[in-house]
């Protein structure tokens, strides 16, 4: 049986919704491809009792318990006085941890604060685990038979302890593996896509696939548990499937970042491949395309820059789209959203260009160009164009992301040289 794990999140701040917890979301997604089960979350306000409590009742139902904040120098900071008090033991000094908090001050040239004594304390059956990013050293301790690991809050002291320290205790010892592959599509609504799967969806199948939205983003998730042997081959065979299914929606084979750039990522990648450059002519989207399009480290090998035309004035001054096509048909047209791209082509002069023009909302609609109306270009040196209508949905910020996204979408269909037929059913997504 693979490792249950549960989780508990420390602080005033997140029981009050001031801030999100995101560390108890990264360390179980973690865990979650490492093939632990995670049974619980749960969050507890800087109340000694309460956060003794919840230790108590995880630990008895999970193999590993992580609790992140509560470890600071202030008198809010109660972690490790609640972690005592469940194991019924009072708090010792650490030599080892005293001397490296001195160190640690003293390399900044700075005496350390009585206040900090306090993060050298710990249980005497505990041991102190480093962190090389902060004063506050995490804790370790077996409560019952459950390996109990305390880790600071701040999300970047937290992810290197728990990967030093917490996922080699996520072992399975029954020989039995848990291997995740996930599959990022772009094009197709997830229930389009639940559709085309079928069968691969069944929840006794192994490897077993399901699905997620995120961010214009289909994932698909297809994990695979059992033993070791033939599950290379039992995943690739399904991986196959799916692509087969879904085809030109398909982004990448295996997306090993999973962090929300996969689609811009293929981009750069095909436009890279090809030492091809492109350019956006934006308007409702203010410069998310560029924006998304710089997120990529190394962009300036595939990205030429930008022209942010918002008015009509600036689309003719910076795009030299011709005033007169304007009066004509509106600022959010076919006709104006191809000449903004052929003026991106030309201004920025770049293999390709992208221009975004619409009604992003909650104004400005009418009749005949309701909210989420845009219209989206696509033009390159060969002298192709593909101009194409979206009624998006949802809020201001929703037709925004879908309009620089599908920008992205489209530039991707035309480099694999895939039919546009695919964005047919991007809207339904929306
Ligand atoms: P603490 O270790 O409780 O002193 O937490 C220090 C800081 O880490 C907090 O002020 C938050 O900014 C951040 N933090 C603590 N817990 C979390 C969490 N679960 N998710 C995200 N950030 C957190
Ligand atoms: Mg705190």
């Amino acid at each position: 049986m693979p490792p249950t794990l549960t989780i508990l999140a420390i602080g005033d701040e997140l029981t009050c919704g001031e801030r999100v917890d995101t560390n108890s979301a990264w360390i179980a997604a973690k865990a979650a491809a490492r093939g632990a089960r995670i049974a619980e979350h749960r969050t507890a306000a800087d109340d000694r009792p309460l956060i003794a409590d919840a230790i108590r009742e995880l630990a008895a139902r999970s193999d590993v318990l992580v609790v992140t904040g509560g470890l600071g120098p202030t008198l809010d900071d109660l972690t490790r006085h609640a972690l005592g008090d469940v194991l019924g033991e009072p708090l010792v000094e650490d030599a080892a941890t005293m001397d490296a908090l001195r160190v640690w001050y003293a390399g900044r040239g700075r005496a350390m604060p009585d206040a900090n004594r306090i993060q050298a304390m710990r249980p005497p059956s505990a041991r102190c685990l480093d962190n090389p990013n902060g004063t506050a050293p995490g804790l370790h301790a077996k409560v019952g038979r459950t390996e109990v690991f305390c880790l600071p809050g701040p999300p970047r002291e937290m992810m290197p302890m728990f990967e030093r320290f917490v996922l080699p205790a996520l072992r399975d010892d029954s020989g039995e593996v848990v291997r995740v592959r996930t599959v990022p599509t772009f094009g197709l609504g997830e229930s389009t896509v639940a559709d085309l799967l079928g069968d691969l969806m069944d929840r006794t199948r192994n490897p077993m696939v399901g699905t997620t939205a995120s961010g214009c983003i289909v994932t698909c998730r297809i994990r695979y548990a059992g033993p070791p042997d033939g599950a290379d081959a039992a995943l690739a065979d399904t991986v196959e499937r799916v692509k087969t299914a879904l085809g030109p929606a398909v982004l990448v084979d295996h997306d090993e970042h999973d962090d929300g750039l996969v689609l811009v990522r293929t981009v750069g990648d095909l436009l890279r491949e090809r030492r091809q450059t492109v350019a956006t002519v934006e308007s409702c989207t203010g410069g998310l395309v560029g924006e998304m399009i710089t997120r990529l480290p190394g962009s300036s090998d595939i990205f030429a820059g930008g022209l942010l035309t918002y008015s009509n004035e600036l689309k003719s001054r910076l795009a030299g789209v011709d005033e007169s096509l304007i009066a004509r048909h509106g600022a959010v047209s076919r006709e104006v959203a191809a000449a903004m791209a052929r003026g991106g082509l030309d201004r920025c002069q770049s293999h390709h260009a992208l221009a975004i023009t619409g009604v992003a909302g909650p104004g400005g609609g009418s009749e005949s160009k309701p909210v989420g109306t845009v219209w989206i270009a696509r033009a390159s040196r060969d002298g192709t164009l593909d101009t194409r209508q979206f009624l998006f949905r949802g809020g201001r910020d929703s037709v925004r992301l879908w309009s620089a996204t599908t920008a992205l979408g489209m530039l991707r269909l035309h480099l694999v040289g895939a039919a546009m037929d695919l964005l047919g059913q991007v809207e339904a997504a929306s």
